[in-house]
């Protein structure tokens, strides 16, 4: 690991302990709505059973209490909608919002009806990965569905307890080829840099992608949130950054000649909607437990507690619980990490939103990842160059994982 990146990833990580440290908690009044349709991120906090490394906010499916949450989904969904808020794309994910497909494709006619959302996509697992259920999904107007495989290697499946949960890494490849060609693009969610992960394990993992060749390849660095530091230290041994970089290089070595970088970890062989919606969107709104909106300069997060979360939207309120009110400059620095984690921004853009030229408003930022290599400029854009890419990783990973402390924390006030 060179010094930069690691002074890069401890400065991340400090500032998105200050972004994430929400302010107002308790009663909150949504924001206006906005002149322009949104993006609307939709969570299904269900799983059929936990895995060891994630942070995300998620339980254990039980067909009661989740047939419950969807009717919520739907009601928070209408209390937007008659708040005056319209929706230009919806973003599925979880936990595994395919574990109920009847609830699943209620919520999404209703979106089609209130909204008429151009893009839709959602998250699911591999044993999910049937063609019937595809073809459902395609059919109810999804464009895009992301599989999380993690890796096809069946030793470090078996560490993280997926292997009896979705079979064997050749399983998944059988299954992920039966699967292609259903819906618009079929997007495949990898994990790199494991504790015990050596490089021909990586290697072979990048082997079968490209037998494969899936529409799309998001590829993630092992993110390890605090709360899950010990269990996954007990299970794997103790996570290093110093191989990540080297990782992060074979993988856009190997899917170079297949596929173009839509953000420094999404790999596209056609253009198409990627797992970060918050990169391509400026506003979006959370809805569903522990989910999280930005909207009108400030991030609003949604009650973790699921029973909370039915009783509030019950009542007709909005299940809001905590915001962070960005000041201009925090805003300019957000939309600097999330525009070129997509990996350029447009200055006219920018210049539309805060006033100024990037180079004004952040020209610390602009001449840092200038001067150590990581940034052009022209008269029109910021570019990330080939070797800031793995720069924007490091960043995002950071903000990653701060998210995920947050939503720690979160879980362990409602305990
Ligand atoms: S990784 Fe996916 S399936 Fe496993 S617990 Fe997390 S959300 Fe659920």
């Amino acid at each position: 690991m060179l010094p930069v990146d690691a002074f890069i990833g401890w400065f991340l990580r400090l500032k998105s302990r200050q972004y994430l440290a929400f302010e107002d908690m308790g009663r909150i009044d949504p924001a206006p709505a906005p002149e322009r349709p949104v993006h609307l991120y939709l969570h299904v906090p269900f799983c059929a059973r936990l895995c060891p490394y994630c942070s995300f906010h998620r339980v254990r499916y039980e067909e009661g209490p989740a047939r419950a949450y969807f009717s919520a989904l739907r009601e928070e969904i209408r209390l937007y909608h008659r708040l005056g808020y319209r929706f230009s794309d919806v973003y599925v994910g979880g936990g595994m919002p395919t574990i109920m497909m009847d609830e699943l494709l209620e919520t999404i006619a209703l979106l089609k009806g209130l909204s008429a959302p151009g893009n839709i996509s959602v998250e699911t697992n591999p044993d999910r990965l049937e063609p019937d259920m595809l073809a459902a999904l395609a059919d109810a107007g999804v464009r895009r569905v992301s599989v999380g495989v993690q890796t096809f290697d069946d030793g470090i499946l078996r560490l993280i307890d997926r292997y009896d949960k979705y079979g064997s890494g050749a399983r998944i490849e059988e299954r992920i080829r039966a699967a292609q060609g259903i819906v618009q693009t079929l997007n495949v969610d990898m994990i790199y840099n494991f504790p015990v992960q050596t490089l021909a394990q990586l290697e072979a993992d990048l082997e079968v992608l490209n037998r494969l060749k899936p529409d799309q390849i998001t590829f993630y660095p092992l993110m390890i949130s605090d709360a899950t530091l010990s269990e996954m230290t007990g299970i794997m041994g103790r996570h290093s950054l110093r191989r990540e970089r080297r990782y992060y290089e074979t993988i856009t070595r190997s899917l170079a000649a297949e596929y173009r970088p839509g953000s420094a970890w999404c790999f596209s062989r056609s253009s198409g909607m990627i797992d970060e919606y918050i990169v391509t969107h400026d506003e979006y709104v959370g809805a569903g437990s522990g989910a999280f909106g930005l909207v009108g300069g400030a991030i609003y997060a949604n009650t973790f507690s699921i029973p909370d979360y039915i009783r509030t939207v019950g009542e007709g309120r909005l299940p809001l619980k905590a915001r962070k009110l960005f000041s201009s400059k925090e805003l300019a620095r957000y939309t600097f990490l999330m525009d070129l984690f997509g990996l350029k921004m447009d200055r006219a853009a920018f210049r539309r939103k805060f006033g100024r030229d990037v180079w004004r408003a952040l020209w610390m930022e602009c001449l840092f990842f200038t001067l150590i290599g990581a940034l052009s400029t022209d008269g029109r854009a910021l570019t990330v160059t080939e070797r800031g890419r793995y720069i924007w990783v490091i960043m995002m990973r950071e903000f990653f994982i701060g998210v995920d402390n947050f939503r720690d924390q979160s879980r362990k006030n409602i305990a």
